[in-house]
C-alpha cells in the first residue's frame, strides 16, 4: 500500500493506494456515523462489500451530474437524520465522487467526505484535488465547490470490472500527468503500456501512484487554479469541446486534445519533434485516438463557447518537453490551424 498526502487549505487529505474496499470501517472509525453514496452500476457490483452503512444510490452517467441529482442526495441525507458529525463516503467514478462531495460540501455547510474512486480515471484525476462540481445549462462543471477529502481510498480490485474502454480513458490522464510533469514515469508508461491496459498489478498500482504525486504536488503548489494547476489541463481545452460535440468518451477527447496540443508546441518552437511523435506513439499503443475526425472549424465553435475562455484569449497549456508543460494564452485560432494539421 502507498501512502500519499494532500495538504490544502480546505484541508488535507490521506491517499491510500492500493488499499482494499473490506478496510474502509477501521477509516471511518466504527463508533462513526457514515452513509455511502454510490451509483446503480457500482452499487450492483460492489455493494456486498460495502459495510452495512445506509446507501444513497444515484442514477449513472454524467447526464446526472446536476443538481437535481443533488436535491436527491439531500432529501435522503434529511431522511436519515445525517448530521455534522456523519461522514459521507462517495464510492463509483468520477460522477459519484463530483456530485457526491458537492452534496457533501454544502450540506449544513459542509459534512466530511472520503472518497473510494472505483474508475481508473477517479482514483487518478476526480478523487483528488478537492475539486466538486455538477453540470448546468450545457456547461460542465458550472456549479461547484473547493473542498478536500478527507480520504482516497484506491481498491485496484474494483477496476476489474471495468470495461477495456474505460481503462484506455484512464491512462489518457495517467499519460497526461506524465507528459507535464514526470519524464521518468512517460519512460516507464513506454515500456509497460501494455501490462497497464492489463490491469497488471505492479504496474497499475506505479501508474495510479505515480500520477497521484503529479496531481497531488501541482495542487499542493496552487489549489484554486490560479496558475500552476492549469497545467493539469493538458489536451482538456480541445478535449472539453471534444466532448460536446462528438461521440468521443473524456479519455479519448483528451488524448486527441493532447496531441492538437503537442502539435501547437512544436509550431511554436517549444517543443521537438521528436518529442511529439513519443507522444504520439504512446498514445497509440493505449488505444486511444490520435486524428480529428470533425471539422476543426466545427470545433473552434465549441472553443469559443467554453466556460474558460477570458475574452478572447485562452489559458493553454503546451508541453517545452515531455515531462514539463507552460502555460501561456492564445487566440483559439492558433488552436483551430494546428487542428487542421491533425485531419
Ligand atoms: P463515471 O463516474 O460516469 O463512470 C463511468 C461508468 O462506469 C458509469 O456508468 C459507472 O457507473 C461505471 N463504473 C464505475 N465504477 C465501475 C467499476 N468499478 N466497474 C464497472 N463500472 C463502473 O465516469 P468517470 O470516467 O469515472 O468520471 C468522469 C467524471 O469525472 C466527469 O464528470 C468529470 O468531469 C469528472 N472529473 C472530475 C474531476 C475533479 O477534479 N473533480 C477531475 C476529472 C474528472
Amino acid at each position: 500500500m502507498i501512502h500519499l498526502r494532500l495538504v490544502g487549505k480546505t484541508g488535507g487529505s490521506e491517499i491510500l493506494i492500493g488499499k482494499p474496499l473490506a478496510r474502509l470501517p477501521e477509516l471511518v472509525g466504527r463508533e462513526r456515523n457514515a452513509v455511502i453514496v454510490t451509483d446503480e452500476n457500482v452499487a450492483r457490483l460492489y455493494a456486498t462489500s460495502f459495510p452495512s452503512w445506509p446507501v444513497v444510490t444515484i442514477p449513472p452517467g454524467e447526464q446526472n451530474k446536476n443538481l437535481p441529482t443533488v436535491l436527491r442526495i439531500y432529501r435522503r441525507f434529511l431522511e436519515l437524520g445525517v448530521d455534522r458529525q456523519w461522514l459521507v463516503v462517495a464510492v463509483g467514478g468520477g460522477v459519484v465522487c463530483d456530485v457526491a462531495g458537492f452534496a457533501a460540501s454544502t450540506y449544513l455547510r459542509g459534512l466530511e467526505i472520503g472518497f473510494v474512486p472505483t474508475t481508473l480515471l477517479a482514483q487518478v484525476d476526480a478523487a483528488l484535488g478537492g475539486k466538486n462540481g455538477v453540470n448546468f445549462y450545457g456547461y460542465k462543471n458550472l456549479v461547484g465547490t473547493f473542498r478536500q477529502p478527507r480520504f482516497v481510498l484506491c481498491d485496484f480490485e474494483t477496476l476489474r470490472s471495468l470495461p477495456l474502454q474505460a481503462v484506455r480513458s484512464g491512462l489518457a490522464e495517467v499519460i497526461k500527468a506524465a507528459a507535464i510533469a514526470d519524464r521518468p514515469m512517460f519512460g516507464f508508461l513506454e515500456k509497460n503500456i501494455r501490462s497497464c491496459l492489463n490491469l497488471d498489478r505492479k504496474a497499475i498500482a506505479a501508474a495510479v501512484a505515480r500520477s497521484c504525486r503529479v496531481k497531488i504536488d501541482i495542487v499542493s503548489r496552487d489549489e484554486q487554479e490560479a496558475g500552476e494547476r492549469r497545467k493539469l489541463n493538458f489536451g482538456h481545452t480541445v478535449g472539453h469541446a471534444l466532448e460536446k460535440i462528438s461521440r468521443l468518451d473524456h479519455g479519448e477527447a483528451v488524448a486527441i486534445g493532447m496531441a492538437i496540443a503537442a502539435r501547437l508546441s512544436v509550431r511554436k518552437g517549444l517543443l521537438a519533434k521528436e518529442e511529439e511523435a513519443r507522444l504520439i506513439r504512446l498514445l497509440k499503443e493505449a488505444g486511444l485516438p490520435v486524428t480529428l475526425r470533425i471539422k476543426p472549424s466545427s470545433l473552434g465553435r465549441a472553443l469559443l463557447k467554453d466556460k474558460k475562455r477570458e475574452n478572447r484569449n485562452i489559458h493553454f497549456v503546451f508541453l517545452s518537453k515531455l515531462g514539463q508543460a507552460v502555460v501561456e494564452k492564445i487566440v483559439p485560432q492558433e488552436i483551430i490551424e494546428a487542428a487542421h494539421d491533425l485531419r
